[in-house]
């Protein structure tokens, strides 16, 4: 099988999305983009998380092809190629309709600077694309189109769209932004948020340069 480690990883970190209830049912769906071969590696469409096994992960290129699986791919994997070919040095896409998130989307309201991780996608705001159908071309403009330099997006009452140089930045980003909204609509139930100035929110990104280990 072709890029065997890769639909490993699809597999692995699609339970990780159900368990952590960033998706519910078969919602969402993840892919990789392996540079060297100009493919990408997509979770098939409609199948529960801890139901797909490696052999049902898709191997297609950007145009749609498919390389190999008897399964049909992600009815997003256009939204996922948009990024690969748009946005250079993205090695992997995740789509979830997690529930804060969604709720902003819903609202068409972009996620703000209340909480300073959501300086790992890069900008310290979160746009929202203009609402179109999922599973369409239009879709992936529109998501290209609103994302400009942000690592993510939220769909407009539809779900979030984080991206990074491998699978576990652009799951962690998810994660991340998911906490970011959770926080937003939290502190929008009992008061006015606190948004970080650009000044602290440069600050912080910065410092995250260094963050962890080497
Ligand atoms: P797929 O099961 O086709 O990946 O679709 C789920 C989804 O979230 C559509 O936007
Ligand atoms: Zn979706």
């Amino acid at each position: 099988m072709l890029l065997q480690e890769e639909r490993e990883l699809i597999v692995e970190y699609g339970k990780q999305m159900s368990a952590q209830g960033l998706s519910k049912g078969t919602s969402g769906n993840i892919s990789i983009y392996d540079k060297e071969s100009d493919l990408m590696v997509i979770s098939p469409s409609g199948i529960g998380y801890f139901d797909t096994k490696p052999e049902d992960v898709v191997v297609m290129k950007l145009d749609g092809t498919i390389v190999e699986s008897d399964r049909k791919p992600s009815s997003e994997w256009g939204l996922h190629a948009a990024f690969y070919k748009e946005k250079p040095g993205t090695g992997a896409v995740v789509h979830t309709h997690s529930t804060f998130c969604t709720t902003f989307a819903c609202l068409n309201q972009s996620i703000k600077s209340v909480h300073y991780v959501i300086g790992g996608a890069g900008v310290t705001e979160i746009p929202v694309a203009p609402y179109r159908t999922f599973g369409t071309d239009e879709l992936a403009k529109s998501a290209i189109g609103a994302c400009g330099e942000s690592k993510a997006v939220l769909l407009a009452n539809h779900g979030l769209v984080a991206s990074g140089v491998n699978l576990k930045k652009a799951f962690s980003l998810a994660v991340n932004i998911e906490f970011v909204a959770e926080m937003q609509y939290r502190t929008m139930c009992i008061g006015q948020p606190v948004i970080l100035t650009d000044e602290q929110m440069h600050a912080s990104m910065e410092r995250s340069k260094t963050y962890g280990q080497k």
